[in-house]
């Protein structure tokens, strides 16, 4: 028994970290995640640009855009990304702050593991700290109704920064008023379709009652407005299918090549018989049109679109309460589509096709219009931003007051809290309460203001009992931002502060990495395990 021989248990290709190692790694690279998201925050914020691997330019402001497109490697890094995406897919807005509160909760945590606090006890008081300011958040919240501005101030904070500043009021009103057509319970957002056109400015951006596709008709002589419309949404080519294989037909004599090509154009005639027969004025093609069906069509005075997107064709038959059929056999009256018009538009040198007056009434379109594609991106982000507020705001009817005033009172409140507490988790609880103020100084730094000054004066405003001071970034001064109108929905701090802590908290657990020498190297230079290729 003197001889001691080493117990392999893991494959020899695994490289292991253990302990403060693992802990100082995982949190290294969260902190980053957040740090990188940092300066986008606010109405200062700036821009970032990513480049991706094949040159395609993305200039935003927009939290989880960006970390999606970073294509993160290290774990703990990835594990940050899901946190912007889940805020995303929840709230729609709010992914910046998600983010950025996760990484400062691991910031401080390590101050306390240095402490030689253990991290079950971190992790214990992180808990408590979350759950007490979720319940404080319910009794800042101020309860709302739709009427009045509410909605629109709602939508403004939501696009601050975001380069529509200029166009901010009209898109929020664009906002409100396709929030408003949809019926309040079962607001679908799917029900309005964003389409951007490159010509004219973003100021003429526009709300439509319908759906708008972003082709013309496929030929000049065919009719170019249908009223009444009946329209089949047809997934096939509307072409003879090419026989499998190499079929080889032999032709003898010159009138059997006439009989052949005679042969194809009845096929391809009786295609358009069919269409017409089952009534429709109008066709809108997922796939291919034939030449000859084209000129058949148009002599029939049918007004056809070709090579129609899949989600294009699915909102057809949502708004128009049509059927996708795939066979023209298929095709008969119950299967149409109505519309009032079924009209070709012409923006810029562009071709639409808008379709109005359509079965369901609760489908809209905003058009972007813009001067180029980034711009015109970035503005589909704000408009998405806004419109997910605005729905969360309709559905909770509750807001807090934004410009950093409620992650200041919050973090009073937490404070308070942590004073009744004894023993390390009050510590915990501190460094939480720390880490709410890390929005409002950064909301301050990123407008070149001094932060601390900032937060000295938040802290004495909010001691004083006002509840609602935030650092109003468009004239740099202390103010009430419920009375600004520089208001959030409250799920988005709720919805934050849960998947901040729950991140931070699962990555604070981890003191045993095993990773496969296979992976790729993490995060840049210096940040990957060691060992890892
Ligand atoms: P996120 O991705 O977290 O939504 P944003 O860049 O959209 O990040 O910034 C949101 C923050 O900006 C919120 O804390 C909000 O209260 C704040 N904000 C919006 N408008 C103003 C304003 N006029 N003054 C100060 N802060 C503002
Ligand atoms: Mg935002």
């Amino acid at each position: 028994m003197t001889d001691k021989q080493p117990i392999y248990i893991l494959p020899e290709n695994t490289e292991r970290t253990v302990g403060r190692d693992a802990q100082r790694n995982n949190i290294l690279a969260a902190k980053l995640v957040g740090d990188s998201v940092k300066t986008t925050l606010g109405p200062k914020g700036m821009d970032k640009m990513l480049v991706d691997g094949v040159g395609d330019i993305t200039v935003t402001n927009d939290g989880v855009t960006i970390l999606e497109q970073m294509e993160l490697e290290h774990p703990a890094a990835k594990m940050m990304v899901e946190i912007a995406k889940t805020q995303e897919k929840e709230v729609g807005d709010g992914t910046t702050t998600a983010v950025m509160l996760a990484g400062k909760l691991l910031e401080n945590a390590e101050k306390l593991l240095d402490m030689k606090i253990h991290p079950t006890v971190i992790t214990k008081g992180y808990n408590l700290a979350s759950n007490k300011t979720k319940r404080f958040l319910e009794e800042l919240s101020v309860s709302v109704d739709e009427q009045g501005d509410v909605l629109k101030f709602i939508a403004m904070t939501a696009m601050t920064g975001k380069g529509a500043e200029a166009v901010k009021e009209k898109f929020a009103n664009i906002i409100v008023e396709a929030i408003r057509q949809i019926d309040e319970k079962e607001i679908d957002l799917e029900n309005i379709k964003i389409v951007k056109n490159k010509s004219y400015g973003i100021e003429d951006t526009e709300l439509i009652k319908g759906i708008i596709i972003d082709k013309g008709r496929v030929s000049m002589d065919m009719p170019l407005k249908i009223d009444e419309a009946k329209i089949a949404l047809v997934s096939d080519a509307l072409e003879l299918k090419n026989p499998e294989g190499d079929a080889k037909i032999s032709i003898t004599a010159p009138e059997q090549l006439q009989d052949f090509v005679n042969r194809e154009e009845r096929l391809l005639k009786q295609i358009v018989e069919k269409i017409k027969f089952s009534g429709a004025n109008v066709i809108f093609c997922q796939k291919g049109i034939a030449d000859v069906v084209q000129y058949y069509l148009a002599k029939k005075g049918i007004y056809a679109c070709r090579r129609v997107a899949k989600s294009d064709m699915e909102g057809l038959a949502r708004a128009t309460g049509g059927r996708i059929v795939s066979n023209l056999n298929e095709l008969s009256e119950g299967e149409l589509g109505k519309a009032q018009v079924v009209e070709e538009v012409k923006q810029g040198d562009e071709s639409m096709t808008y379709v109005r007056g359509c079965e369901n009434p609760k489908t809209l379109t905003i058009l972007i219009h813009g001067g180029s594609e980034h711009v015109m991106d970035e503005m589909e982000r704000a408009l998405k931003d806004g419109l997910g507020d605005v729905v969360s705001v309709i559905k909770t009817k509750k807001i807090v007051a934004g410009a950093g005033a409620i992650e200041m009172e919050l973090s009073k409140m937490l404070r308070e809290f942590a004073n009744s507490l004894s023993g390390r988790e009050q510590l915990a609880v501190q460094e939480f309460a720390n880490a709410l103020e890390f929005i409002p100084l950064t909301l301050a730094e990123n407008a070149g203001l001094d932060p601390i000054d900032v937060l000295t004066e938040l802290k004495s405003r909010h001691d004083s009992g006002e509840k609602y001071a935030g650092i109003n970034i468009f004239n740099n001064r202390i103010e009430d931002a419920l009375h600004e109108g520089i208001i959030e929905p409250v799920k988005i701090k709720s919805q934050a502060i849960s998947s901040a802590t729950e991140v931070a908290i699962m990555i604070l657990r981890i003191d045993d990495v095993l990773a496969s020498k296979g992976n790729k190297s993490p995060v840049g230079n210096g940040m990957g395990y060691p060992g890892m290729e």
